[in-house]
């Protein structure tokens, strides 16, 4: 059966890497056909319709159909897959309140869109940031639609974070397992190495024979590195992370759809899982069963994480308040 993967932004950046993963079967697997709504604003249908043709010309086997559009109704016609990476960006002199409101004045409309046309079993990934708030903003304005089937992107910040320790400890990053990142993905968010492990073992342990204080070299040089890698990025290549991005949003639609056994880390609805106000949408440990993200539970939560897990969460309890201030939750 064919699946339907709506993409917004589709003209953008992260929008044009994305693409090409897809129709490759790199999110769904070599024998999965695939049809693609490119939904774009006015401004960005062109770059659009570029990235279609280009799609033609890749010649891809799996790759059903693509129609591009600036109507959400036919965006959202039929998705089984949406990908929310369209948003708007932070301008000069822009307030936070102010990008709150432009964002929500996008992501409303998408979720009642997405309620009143999507297939029943619709999937959300938001990427476009403020992506947690972004994605509660469109799980509230979608009637019917489980909270749970909307979720933001933080894969993108735990791949850093086992690159990092992989670097750090010279190993292959596939041996580094079970990194969680809590919260909000901005710079508040906690990659929490407490669970983690390097070839089965103590990645605490692992890292404490080469960096001696593990507490203060996680302090002062992993978690600023983890959370100020975007702005790394930009630095070193002039623009931001861009296929990086696409990666992580594959890695995580996929693991979604097709399921996880490792633990990994997403944006979903809170329940008050680890104290997290409930229908916060917060980065959590999760593993993908049956085709939903179950959040892994009974760790044990000691001082130090508590507190970098509060901020975080005290940060996204800020947005969810500014933008019920603005009357659009
Ligand atoms: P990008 O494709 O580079 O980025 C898109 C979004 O992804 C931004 O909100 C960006 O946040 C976010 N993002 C999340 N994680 C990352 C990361 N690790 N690195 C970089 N970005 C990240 O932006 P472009 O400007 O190239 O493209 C955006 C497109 O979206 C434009 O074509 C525009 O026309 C379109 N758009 C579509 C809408 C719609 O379909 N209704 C609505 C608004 C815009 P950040 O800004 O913080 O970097």
């Amino acid at each position: 059966m064919t699946t339907t993967i709506t993409l917004t932004g589709a003209g953008g950046q992260i929008g044009y890497a994305l693409l090409f993963r897809i129709a490759a079967g790199d999110l769904l697997g070599p024998d999965e056909p695939v049809r693609l709504r490119l939904l774009e604003i006015p401004q960005g249908l062109g770059a659009a319709e570029g990235a279609a043709l280009e799609l033609q010309d890749g010649a891809f086997g799996l790759l059903e159909h693509v129609e591009v559009t600036d109507d959400p109704a036919v965006g959202f016609d039929g998705a089984d897959l949406a990908l929310l990476v369209g948003a708007r960006p932070r301008g000069p002199g822009m307030e936070r309140g102010d990008l709150l409101a432009a964002n929500a004045g996008i992501f409303g409309p998408q979720g009642a869109a997405i309620a009143a046309h999507a297939a029943s079993g619709v999937r959300v990934t938001v990427v476009g940031n403020p992506a947690n708030t972004n994605a509660l903003i469109a799980a509230a304005s979608a009637d019917g639609v489980p909270a749970e089937r909307f979720t933001a992107l933080t894969r993108l910040d735990e791949n850093r974070a086992r690159a990092q320790v992989a670097q750090t400890l010279s190993v292959p990053v596939d041996e580094v397992r079970q990194v969680i990142i809590w919260g909000n993905h901005s710079a508040t968010q906690f990659p929490d190495l407490s669970q983690a492990t390097v070839a089965g073992q103590s990645a605490l342990d692992a890292l404490s024979t080469t960096v001696g204080d593990v507490r203060a070299w996680q302090e002062d040089s992993f978690i600023p590195r983890v959370a100020g890698r975007g702005a790394e990025v930009i630095q070193v290549r002039g623009s931001s992370s861009v296929a990086s991005a696409a990666s992580a949003t594959i890695d995580h639609v996929r693991d979604w759809v097709l399921g996880s056994e490792e633990w990994t880390s997403a944006g979903v609805v809170s329940h008050g899982e680890y104290g997290v106000p409930e229908g916060l949408i917060s980065s959590f440990p999760v593993r993908s069963e049956n085709g939903s993200w179950q959040i892994v539970e009974g760790l044990e939560i000691g001082e130090w994480a508590r507190a970098r897990i509060d901020a975080s969460v005290a940060e996204l309890l800020d947005e969810r308040e500014a933008v019920r201030a603005l009357g659009m939750l």
